[in-house]
């Protein structure tokens, strides 16, 4: 889909702000996350301004986010907000730089804008809670719920030798 904002007539004017509203799917944005499900609608909402050489759009968008945690396994699902500012200046045929895009004609489209945002602010890590401590190595219980009481120290392969020596010699004893 495109989301068009027209940058012609009174939104040239320099100074000029105006408000806009779209509201889109993942899916229409063709900004499916690998590792989480946007449900339902994205709503965008923000504002151009006119900067006198080009344009200004800031805004959020914002999606219902769900997940599995990495570490717990549980589904979870939260309110997401992407916060988004882009200058846009007309086309000259040189590349955009870092920050920056380009239009041409009347009409300014920012769902690519809108793509990049979305995908780019997903979280490398699923977690149901930043302290999430996840399930128990040994029997699987949920740590967050309660602690099961198996040894979960790492056995370092430096110090298991050592350790069966400890206790072969205790065996002994
Ligand atoms: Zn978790
Ligand atoms: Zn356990």
């Amino acid at each position: 889909m495109e989301m068009r904002l027209k940058v012609s007539g009174a939104a040239a004017a320099a100074g000029s702000v105006t408000d806009f509203r779209f509201v889109t799917t993942a899916a229409a944005l063709d900004a499916v996350p690998e590792n989480a499900v946007l449900e339902g609608d994205i709503i965008v909402e923000g504002t151009l301004q006119s900067t006198g050489t080009g344009f200004r759009v800031t805004g959020t968008a914002k999606a219902r986010r769900s997940f599995v945690c990495d570490r717990c396994l549980k589904a979870c699902s939260e309110n997401s907000a992407y916060a988004f500012t882009e200058d846009f200046r007309p086309s000259d045929g040189e590349p955009s730089g870092d920050g920056e895009s380009v239009f041409e004609g009347e009409v300014l489209d920012i769902a690519p804008l809108i793509h990049d945002v979305v995908l780019s602010a997903q979280p490398m890590q699923n977690l149901c809670r930043p302290d999430c401590r996840g399930l128990c190595p040994r029997c699987g219980a949920d740590l967050n719920e309660k602690d099961c009481g198996c040894d979960r120290r790492p056995i370092d392969p430096r110090l298991a030798g050592l350790e069966k020596l400890l206790r072969d010699s205790e065996e002994e004893d």
